[in-house]
């Protein structure tokens, strides 16, 4: 179903895109479909949000995609309105080039306002809208990197599920806090029982993946992976992926590993 919604909102997005082009070059003709061109700029605005939560949910790694998407969006918008300011072109002093409409769309859009350029008549209107539309626009794209910050404080090491399981107690060999024993992180030790680990190079035991969690002066549990020998308790340095502790046990006892 999300693939469905994506798909429309998608295919709607370019439509509207090139019918944002057609209006601006037609502003030429009547204001009226300059003001037309504001509200669909404000329609692909509206998509890209509705379009964040669909992607992110699909995957974390996304944040570069939207990021991008809504950044591209900044970019068509200023060259659009440009384009109208261009052919409207009711500015003191009016433009010599493209590229000064192009400017003074930009400093419209971001609400810097130098003010070098003055719009007259009914673009004055039109030139308000932009400015409204920019104003939510870089909202918008704020928002999308404090979105990325924020997740990377909460799961370092891309570790989803660490955000669950916030019970816990401290191991006093570590210094580090271990997840209380709940069904949820029995579940995680099975699953991380599935990594492969060399035996232990000193007594010969078996080896396990062990989650802790690093609390001490952070907002957040941050997770920390070591492998330890269940017979003699050798351990690997403390690690943010599970994988990378398996690889750093397997590396120090690696001659115990072929033997076996
Ligand atoms: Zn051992």
């Amino acid at each position: 179903m999300r693939v469905v919604t994506m798909a429309l909102i998608d295919v709607t997005n370019y439509f509207l895109s090139a019918v944002a082009v057609a209006l601006a070059f037609a502003t030429r003709v009547h204001l009226a479909f300059g003001y037309l061109h504001a509200l669909v700029i404000f329609a692909l605005l509206y998509l890209a949000v509705v379009r964040v939560p669909l992607v992110l949910n699909w995957s974390s790694n996304l944040y570069g995609s939207v990021f991008l998407r809504v950044f591209l969006l900044h970019v068509f918008a200023i060259l659009t309105y440009g384009v109208a300011y261009y052919y409207y072109g009711d500015f003191t002093p009016s433009f010599d080039e493209f590229t000064d409409a192009v400017y003074f769309s930009a400093i419209t859009w971001t609400t810097l306002g130098y003010g070098d350029f003055s719009p007259g008549g009914g673009v004055r209107l039109l030139t308000s809208l932009q400015a409204l539309t920019g104003l939510t626009a870089l909202a918008v794209l704020a928002s999308v990197v404090w979105l990325y910050c924020e997740r990377r404080l909460r799961s370092p090491g891309r570790d989803e599920q660490a955000e669950e399981s916030y019970e816990v107690e401290l191991d006093s060999a570590f210094g580090l806090f271990r997840p209380a024993d709940t069904e949820a992180a029995r579940v995680e030790q099975r699953n991380r029982d599935r990594i492969r680990c060399a035996r232990c190079g000193v007594c010969g035991a078996e080896a396990r993946i062990e989650k802790y969690f690093d609390i001490i002066g952070r907002t957040t549990p941050l997770p920390r992976f070591v492998t330890r020998c269940v017979g003699c308790g050798a351990f690997s340095k403390p690690s943010m992926n599970a994988y990378v502790a398996a690889w750093r046990w397997n590396r120090m006892n690696r001659g115990e590993r072929a033997a076996s």
